[in-house]
């Protein structure tokens, strides 16, 4: 079965990969299953440029051995002008701190207008397929931050993105349905459509 590294040692990530990816033979792996122990500073202006970074970085590491998979996601907030964009992870200083993450948001949007807590998950997914084949897709999700943490799910900002439609937070709704619906799954629906090529050779 053909190998597909996942660039990314966030299990969140991995885990809705995992589950969205699960219908296709192939074998899908973290970099600690392939004992690569890399931190990769994410520098880029963009989502995209970050996630090419970390795919291009992990591929070649492996020595063009696998198809390798990097997401680099993020919450855009209408009142703060599109933060904490491709800053997320480190909003309130310290790389993957969620509590303190949601806790600096809730503080910057207090007595702000209900349209200031518009937002939207973005996912900028790159795969490298070999030398010659590189796909990049991006997909979104509108939402709303609410103005308390709900749900039990708690990977980053999930506990405040309210969905209008489900009545509930991504903290609230359960996995299956995130899945259907994120920002990840947008993009990786996108990225299905250019897999089925690549499917026929697995
Ligand atoms: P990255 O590892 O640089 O892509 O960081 C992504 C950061 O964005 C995460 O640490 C979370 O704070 C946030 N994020 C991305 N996707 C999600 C999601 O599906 N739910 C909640 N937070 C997310």
């Amino acid at each position: 079965m053909k190998k597909l590294v996942v660039a990314s040692n966030n299990c969140n990530k991995i885990r809705e990969i995992k589950q969205i990816l699960s219908k296709y033979p192939i074998e899908i792996l973290s970099m600690k299953d392939m004992n690569l122990n890399v931190d990769i500073l994410e520098d880029g202006k963009t989502f995209s440029e970050n996630a090419y970074k970390k795919a291009s970085t992990i591929y070649h590491i492996l020595q063009d051995k696998c198809m390798v998979l990097a997401d680099d996601s993020g919450l855009m907030v209408k009142g703060l002008n599109g933060a904490p964009g491709v800053y997320s992870a480190r909003f309130a200083g310290e790389h993957g701190n969620d509590k303190k993450n949601n806790e600096k948001l809730l503080k910057l949007l207090e007595g702000m207008k209900p349209q200031d807590r518009e937002a939207k998950f973005v996912c900028a997914l790159v795969l490298i397929v070999d030398s010659k084949r590189t796909f990049k897709v991006e997909g979104e999700v509108n939402g709303i931050i609410c103005d308390e943490e709900r749900g039990n799910n708690k990977f980053g900002y999930d506990p405040l993105f309210y969905v209008p439609e489900y009545h509930k937070t991504f903290g609230e709704l359960p996995y299956e349905i995130k899945n259907s619906i994120s920002h990840r799954a947008n993009a990786l629906k996108k990225l299905k459509e250019q897999m089925r090529d690549i499917m026929e050779e697995v």
